[in-house]
């Protein structure tokens, strides 16, 4: 075996491997975004129910017209049999009459509905119109936050791919035994395996390390552990 430093090795490896878990959980984020858009879902929504109601308040308009122009034909049957002249009895005549005023005062209220029906409308068509302006606007938005996201996603994977292979390369350096304790320790420890030694301690937990623990961090030849999270220690 080449003395290069296994601790080297393994120190570079860890690198390259923290390296490989970020860029791998950007890309999840990036899949996870491109999959679903929680603010076009809810612009689409939104667009959708501004739609429905603006079709209830067309049709609930049309009803409203509808009943007045039926009152009006009733108003103008009552009014012709009122002064055309067939009718004669004066209390059929008094009966018309109070008739019509009823069916004028009833009007009134018809049309009252109508204006309500109107106006309801106007504004149902405001709220769609706005819903359909804010459904294009993230839309645009959404388009140009994939492609950026799209674009990051290619950049990733090639430096994905770098990475690879340079771990290939440093892997081989590293005898199968310590790769093994290497693998083992990033599944235990949360992805870090391999620790510097900073201000005497362990970079990770903090633990004060000894001198004879410091020398054998720096030792080419030993791996040297942690004594209290059990990384592999590497010393610069
Ligand atoms: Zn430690």
């Amino acid at each position: 075996m080449i003395c290069m430093s296994q601790a080297l090795h393994l120190f570079r490896i860890q690198k390259l491997d923290t390296q490989k878990d970020q860029i791998t959980s950007r890309l999840a984020v990036i899949e996870k975004t491109l999959a679903e858009n929680s603010l076009l879902a809810v612009a689409i929504t939104d667009k959708t129910t501004a739609d429905q109601a603006l079709e209830k308040a067309r049709i609930n308009l049309t009803r409203a017209e509808e009943t007045v122009q039926a009152q009006n034909i009733k108003i103008e049957e009552n009014e012709s049999a009122l002064y055309g002249g067939k009718v004669r009895n004066p209390k059929e005549l008094q009966d018309l009459q109070l008739e019509v005023a009823s069916l004028k005062k009833y009007l009134a209220i018809l049309e009252d509905h109508q204006l309500d029906a109107m106006l309801a409308l106007e504004e149902m068509e405001q709220r769609q119109r706005q819903a359909a302006n804010h459904l294009a606007q993230v839309e645009a938005q959404t388009a140009g936050q994939h492609a950026g996201l799209i674009g990051e996603r290619s950049q990733l994977m090639r430096e994905l791919d770098r990475i690879e292979a340079e771990r290939r390369a440093v892997a081989s350096a590293i005898s199968p035994g310590n790769f093994q304790i290497y693998e083992n320790l990033r599944l235990q420890k949360g992805g870090v395996a391999v620790v510097t030694v900073e201000d005497e301690s362990c970079a990770i937990c903090g633990a004060i390390l000894s001198p004879a623990e410091r020398q054998a961090a720096r030792s080419p030849n030993l791996i040297s552990r942690c004594p209290n999270c059990n990384r592999i220690l590497y010393a610069g």
